[in-house]
């Protein structure tokens, strides 16, 4: 096992991996960016090291800052978290040519699911169903543009290749707007993400967001932890999720989850993983792979018992999965709300200081986040300060601790979508189970405020 472990992340998540290193006796290096110096995992750590100024593509993207940090402090491993450079293969390629294990899939993995296409044509061939669509990268030609769509139906939905984060993405109606949305999209995508394929799909008008967690070793035993539901998403992003996704029958549950764990044995995948999918009428589409820890990995450690970012670190120190297919068994049902510095309507960044932070508590709530009273929220990241996860034995018993838990937490200073979600966890369609991933938008526009 590793001695120490650099963590290359901010905010929750770094806690997280920190005390995940704790309790396996691994020391864990921090690094921060000057806006992060009163961090409380910066506060908490044994050593610790500024990688340079605020600006992301000053520190956390700053791959010559995050490797020369580990070889000053002599880590053996870099954790990557999620966001930032969790997802760059060349990252992850200069950490194992400077000596380090990268926590994670090997970079050709990432490189495979980092590109759409090339991640779809790889689950095509391992047996994961996918949204139908166009074969690979759409072609110039606009009769062949127009060919491919009337086959596929209208309507659909052009994908940049590269694209992430809910960016790069247009749905189109009529063969009339077909060719000019593909050449818009081809355009962002070049800009914003370099890389200017797209590729077209059949785009499903009433789908929930389900995906898969799977975790894997170096020695080809793979598993899955069951799924969860995303559905509640705004512009594409998550706020809510839950294990396990109400109303889907278990058989096929168990039947996409090992079609998953049999993908990820044939494309040699390592660590922990998610396969995304829409679920519409009974079946599952693959949409993408993240290859990294998420966000909502804990709703899934409530109802599994497994230690996701643990595990994650044992099997990249090369030991083998301590369980087994048969050794998972879902027990209850979990929640999380991921609690964002913002407007609860106007969804506008509300960073600052916390003048009072009084975390929830009691049965089957948890809490994962980095902030404490007096802390200041910079304004140069990502809007969430932590996330509030419950556990119950039933979705209701969820429910209900959700819903005491949002009553309990008070966040002064700051504006939080602590508002919206205590509203959310007592209206009357999501409380039923199943809503798709439109709803939350619709239920915000019948909600104005
Ligand atoms: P990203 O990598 O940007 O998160 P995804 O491919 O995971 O992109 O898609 C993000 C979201 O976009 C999905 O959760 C879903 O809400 C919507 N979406 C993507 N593809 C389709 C599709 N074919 N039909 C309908 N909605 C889609």
């Amino acid at each position: 096992m590793f001695k120490k472990i650099l963590v290359a992340n901010r905010g929750e998540i770094a806690l997280r991996v920190q005390r995940a290193c704790r309790e396996l006796g691994i020391k864990a290096v921090m690094v921060y960016s000057e806006a992060d110096r009163e961090a409380k995992y910066v506060k908490l750590a044994e050593e610790a090291v500024c990688i340079g100024p605020a600006p992301s593509p000053q520190s956390y993207l700053n791959m010559p800052a995050i490797i020369s940090a580990a070889e000053v402090t002599d880590a053996e491993a870099i954790h990557p978290g999620y966001g930032f450079l969790s997802e760059n293969a060349d990252f992850a390629e200069r950490v194992e040519k400077s000596g380090f294990q990268f926590i994670g899939p090997t970079p050709e993995s990432i490189r495979i699911m980092g590109d759409k296409v090339s991640a779809k044509q790889a689950m095509i061939k391992a047996g994961v169903p996918c949204v139908p669509g166009s074969e690979g990268e759409l072609p110039d030609d606009p009769a062949t543009i127009r060919r491919i769509a009337k086959s596929i139906g209208y309507p659909v939905i052009i994908k940049a290749a590269g694209g992430g984060g809910g960016r790069g993405m247009r749905v189109v109606h009529t063969e009339a707007a077909l060719v000019n949305a593909v050449q818009m999209t081809k355009a962002e995508a070049g800009a914003a993400f370099g890389n200017p394929a797209v590729y077209m799909e059949k785009f499903l008008q009433n789908p929930r967001h389900i995906e898969i967690q799977v975790l894997a070793d170096k020695h080809r035993n793979a598993v899955y932890l069951g799924e969860r539901d995303c559905s509640m998403q705004r512009r594409h992003q998550k706020i809510i999720e839950e294990a396990p996704a109400p109303g889907i029958p278990r058989k096929l549950i168990e039947k996409i989850g090992d079609r998953c764990a049999a993908a990820c044995k044939k494309i040699g995948y390592r660590g922990a993983g998610t396969f995304e999918f829409l679920y519409e009428d009974g079946e599952f589409y693959f949409i993408e792979m993240n290859t990294r820890v998420q966000v909502e990995h804990p709703v899934t450690e409530l109802v599994t018992g497994i230690d996701i970012v643990k595990t994650q670190i044992q099997v990249a120190a090369g030991e083998k999965l301590p369980f087994t297919q048969r050794d998972i068994v879902l027990n209850g049902h979990a929640i999380e709300c991921r609690v964002n510095a913002e407007d609860p309507y106007k969804f506008t960044p509300s960073p600052g200081r916390i003048t009072t932070w009084h975390a929830p508590g009691g049965p089957g709530v948890r809490v994962d986040s980095h902030v404490y009273n007096n802390y200041f929220v910079p304004p140069n990241y990502d809007s969430m300060i932590g996330k509030i996860i419950v556990h119950g034995d039933t979705r209701e018993q969820a429910l209900a601790r959700m819903r005491t838990a949002l009553l309990e937490t008070v966040v002064e200073g700051i504006n939080t979508n602590i508002p919206l979600h205590r509203e959310l966890m007592v209206d009357a369609k999501f409380c039923d189970g199943g809503t798709n991933i439109h709803y939350l938008e619709q239920w915000l526009s019948q909600h104005k405020r």
